[in-house]
């Protein structure tokens, strides 16, 4: 059912990326690095040419004050507001998150950012560098770690509205004979293999890590079904498990080989449904679950779940496979509940603890936490329900 939910720096940009090993450092320049030890004088210029706007970013930086929270995680998930409600977001997270013992907000961000590598790429009501970084420091405050969320591969539109990358940068969809509607399909995917989307993709990521001063980003990748489609020249009739683990295989190496933090995944499609038995959305059948094993193990997986069940059988596959699993449930309160007992009851030393997601505007999640706003919504006060349950359940009631 529908009901869920709903690089490198610009060439014109660069930065040093620090020591990579005792005797180099790193020039980064459009998607590719360089060891000083490589260039040649002339690119060594260039680098200190650079270097002004380098120092000015790196001034701004707060990643020595990032604050990374071990296990367990009790986590809410939340979809960024406008900017200008991030306050609300705030005081809910000071007045009643905070009290409940959560200690990993997961913010969805995608476009909502005013990126200063894309400016074109900045959805409606952007939140802003000031503002995230406002947003970071109450989070540190409280000592939650915040983890934005980008959704990488799939969920490039929603119904009939096309999210800007593929807007702006029509080259970069799978299935650029689509209509501009949507009309027929869940949501548009980029192409993975296109040569230069990952040059902006990166960037973006390098943003919102750097506003949001986080140590580890979640790249999304949930109900991708449009991978290796017969539209795109690149990838039409390749095997759709070995697409999907080469998009997680590069952010992977962008996020935790270059950027040193880790990375966080939607689950679903690593899930062979004839095996799980979770359905189309919770589980794939599009033939990506072979990816599970062109992987790096480090990755977290949230493996996200929201109907009741007797079983959650991904909870210890995914361990045996060798990942952290973050159990993440929604808005019906028995099967969040399910859901993160079963996962406590098959913990192997690898359930990390618990999300909570929500899927609505956090403003409408603050306003029904504090009690402010009159009476929320029917789903929106489910969904408070459902993450207040959890968060009492992880602690001890
Ligand atoms: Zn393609």
């Amino acid at each position: 059912m529908l009901w869920k939910r709903g690089g490198g720096v610009n060439s014109g940009d660069a930065a040093l990326n620090g020591p990579r090993s005792r005797r180099e450092f790193v020039c980064r320049r459009g998607d590719g690095f360089v060891t000083l030890s490589e260039v040649s004088m002339k690119n060594l210029f260039l680098c200190l040419a650079l270097a002004a706007p380098v120092a000015c970013l790196a001034a701004e930086r707060v990643a020595p004050d990032r604050l990374t929270v071990p296990p367990p995680w009790r986590g809410v998930h939340l979809m960024a507001p406008d900017g200008r409600q991030l306050p609300l977001v705030q005081r809910a997270i000071r007045e009643k998150l905070a009290p409940l013992g959560v200690n990993l907000i997961v913010l969805e961000v995608n476009y909502r950012f005013a990126w200063r590598s894309h400016p074109d790429l900045a959805d409606g009501g952007a939140i802003t560098w000031e503002q995230a970084r406002a947003f970071a420091e109450v989070c540190r405050e409280h000592r939650m770690r915040l983890v934005p969320l980008f959704n990488c591969l799939g969920h490039q539109s929603w119904a009939a509205r096309t999210a800007p990358l593929l807007t702006r940068h029509p080259e970069f969809d799978e299935t650029p004979r689509i209509p501009a509607d949507n009309r027929g399909i869940y949501c548009r995917s980029w192409c993975p293999q296109h040569p230069v989307v990952n040059t902006v993709v990166f960037a973006l990521m390098d943003e919102l890590l750097e506003a949001f001063a986080a140590d580890a980003l979640h790249v999304g990748m949930d109900e991708v079904f449009l991978i290796g489609h017969e539209q795109c020249d690149r990838c039409r009739g390749q095997d759709p498990a070995k697409l999907f683990a080469r998009a997680v295989n590069d952010y992977h190496r962008h996020l935790v080989g270059r950027r040193k933090v880790e990375m966080m995944l939607w689950g679903d499609r690593l899930l062979d449904d004839t095996v799980m038995n979770y359905g189309e959305w919770e589980a794939s059948r599009n033939g990506t679950a072979g990816a599970v094993d062109l992987i790096p193990k480090d990755i977290i997986i949230c493996d996200w779940h929201y109907e009741p069940r007797a079983e959650y059988p991904s909870v210890p596959f995914f361990q045996e496979k060798g990942f952290r699993v973050l159990p993440s449930s929604w808005r019906n309160r028995d099967a969040a509940l399910a859901l993160l007992d079963y996962a406590r009851a098959q913990d192997r030393g690898k359930v990390v603890g618990h999300l909570g997601t929500t899927w609505s505007g956090a403003d409408a999640i603050a306003r029904a936490l504090l009690g402010e706003g009159g009476e929320p919504p029917g789903q929106v006060r489910q969904i408070v329900a459902a993450l207040e349950a959890c968060l009492k359940r992880l602690a001890g009631d």
